[in-house]
């Protein structure tokens, strides 16, 4: 069975693993000269910047890549769990060190509100049960019939799936700060906590089971420790290559054409690419009367898009920690700017990576490395980056001098930035979106893009925009799904 994969993201790349383990003789396309989509990596001078994702969760997700072929994971990638998972600052600049130390936790909780103890331990205990039923039970089974969305939904709505992860979180914690903490997972898949399902509670409870790790030498090191493996199994990796075209006989997908002109055949063609970006490109193809998929893709809402801001400086900053984030003081208001009014705000929300504070091979001698994710709206907004991109990332560093790190201005010897046009011109997603479609109830499993298509026979769909959604595990996640499906 010859089959596809369009693109190396993590998604696209446990696919490839899979349908090679299944005997499947692979081929993955890639339209840039290097793997990782949203997880490659930029080096700089000494710096090793980590373009995307730098929390990994469920890491057994990662290992059992290797598994399937009876390697031992550790002998390519080396997880280390962090024993503070975020440091919060608020405006008052009060600061909660965020972990997985029950403990430690429960103390910091009574400091700032001693009745919310109880409600936290409910809290958990609620999210657990989320847990269970959404990622345990549903995470990588297909949604691509209406019946298994049928058969889901009591189960669903008894675990107030209608409500929105901050309302859950509201319902059992009454200090503000305490609120936006505890229902701040939504931001980590590209959804509003003030209308994200409260299905995603059970973010708070993945990261409560497996921890919060990093990946030494750099999440890229994953993607470089799978890449090894790809080639040790005879996955063919192609790079530089962009796929323009699907090519069908009746509905049925024969093969892709790439951008050299050259056709590739296959039975199976497994897209990691955007859906929503990548349907809009190809339907067009399509012989069939996609008149409600039409519809379904027209209402879709989009995630917010990211202004990144990678930046190395000539001091080493210890009283940062490994993540940090900080709430704005009109939180709420921010991000009604950024999801329905798509327009900029100044009193920004920020999360801040130092991965050199766990990995010294991250920058060079007495240095120090970092990056700096602003939520700023998607290109639905029409905001004018070329110019509005120097004036957030003049704000973003006034605000870190404020919050944490006097004079840095002056100690920044290495940077650049990516807007939301980065990831729509040379990742390929829709509005430049930072996760694809938003993880709203609307747009979860059945009503999210299916993994198997909904349109052509032979296509397959894995990552962000798929079931279960953003996120590595998610788009890991995703790629089990297509083990039942293929
Ligand atoms: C800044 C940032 C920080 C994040 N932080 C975290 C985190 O800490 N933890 C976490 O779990 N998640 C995090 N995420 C989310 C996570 O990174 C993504 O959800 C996940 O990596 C997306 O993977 P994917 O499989 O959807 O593919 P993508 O990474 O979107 O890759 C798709 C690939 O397809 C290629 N492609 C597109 N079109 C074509 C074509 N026509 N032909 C050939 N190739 C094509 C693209 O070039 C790209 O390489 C973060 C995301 C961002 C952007």
């Amino acid at each position: 069975m010859n089959s596809v994969v369009i693109g190396s993201g993590f998604g696209g790349i446990a696919a490839a693993i899979r349908l090679r383990a299944k005997g499947h003789k692979v081929k993955l396309i890639e339209k840039h000269p290097d793997l990782g989509g949203r997880a490659r990596v930029f080096k700089k001078n000494g710096f090793v910047f980590d373009a995307g994702p730098t929390v990994i969760t469920a890491p057994y997700l990662i290992n059992e890549l290797f598994e399937l072929f009876n390697k031992n994971p550790k002998d390519y990638i080396e997880l280390t769990p962090l024993k503070i998972w975020y440091q919060f600052i608020f405006e008052d600049q009060t600061k909660f060190n965020y972990s997985g130390n029950e403990t430690e936790m429960k103390n910091q909780i009574e400091q700032l509100s001693k009745e919310d103890v109880i409600g936290y331990e409910k809290l958990v205990t609620f999210t657990k049960k989320i847990f269970d039923k959404g990622f345990t039970e549903l995470a990588d089974i297909p949604f691509d019939k209406p019946l298994t969305m049928m058969q889901q939904l009591p189960a669903l709505l008894k675990l107030k799936s209608y409500k929105s992860v901050y309302s859950l979180v509201s319902s059992f914690i009454k200090n503000e700060k305490l609120r936006r903490m505890l229902s701040m997972h939504p931001l980590l898949v590209g959804g509003n906590p003030f209308t994200t399902t409260s299905i995603y509670g059970l973010i708070l409870y993945l990261e409560k089971k497996w921890g919060i790790h990093y990946s030494m030498g750099g999440t890229g090191n994953v993607i470089n420790g799978l890449t090894k493996l790809m080639n040790e199994i005879g996955v063919e990796i192609v790079t530089n290559s962009e796929v323009t075209e699907i090519i069908t006989k009746n509905n049925k997908i024969t093969g892709v054409k790439l951008n050299n002109e050259k056709e590739i055949n296959a039975e199976n063609v497994v897209c990691n690419a955007d859906p929503p970006a990548f349907y809009e490109k190809m339907l067009n193809k399509s012989k069939t009367n996609p008149l409600f998929f039409k519809w379904k893709k027209n209402r879709m809402q989009y995630s917010m898009g990211l202004f990144v801001y990678y930046f190395g400086t000539k001091k080493i900053y210890e009283n940062v920690e490994h993540h940090t984030i900080k709430f704005g003081n009109k939180y709420k208001e921010h991000l009604d700017d950024i999801f329905n009014k798509k327009k900029l705000n100044s009193d920004i929300s920020y999360y801040l990576h130092r991965p050199s504070a766990t990995d010294r091979s991250m920058a060079p001698e007495g240095n120090d490395c970092f990056y700096v994710l602003v939520p700023v709206p998607n290109n639905q907004s029409g905001i004018e980056w070329e110019t509005e991109g120097e004036k957030m990332k003049d704000l973003v560093i006034r605000k870190m001098e404020k919050d944490l790190m006097p004079n840095l201005r002056e100690n920044i010897i290495e940077d650049f930035y990516l807007t939301p046009n980065y990831f729509e011109n040379e990742l390929n997603t829709k509005f430049g979106s930072g996760f694809s479609i938003q993880p709203k109830f609307s747009q979860s499993a059945y009503f999210r893009f299916h993994n198997k298509s909904e349109i052509y026979d032979g296509l397959y769909f894995v990552g962000a925009g798929t079931h279960p959604g953003a996120g590595v595990p998610g788009v890991l996640s995703s790629a089990k799904v297509l083990d039942k499906l293929v």
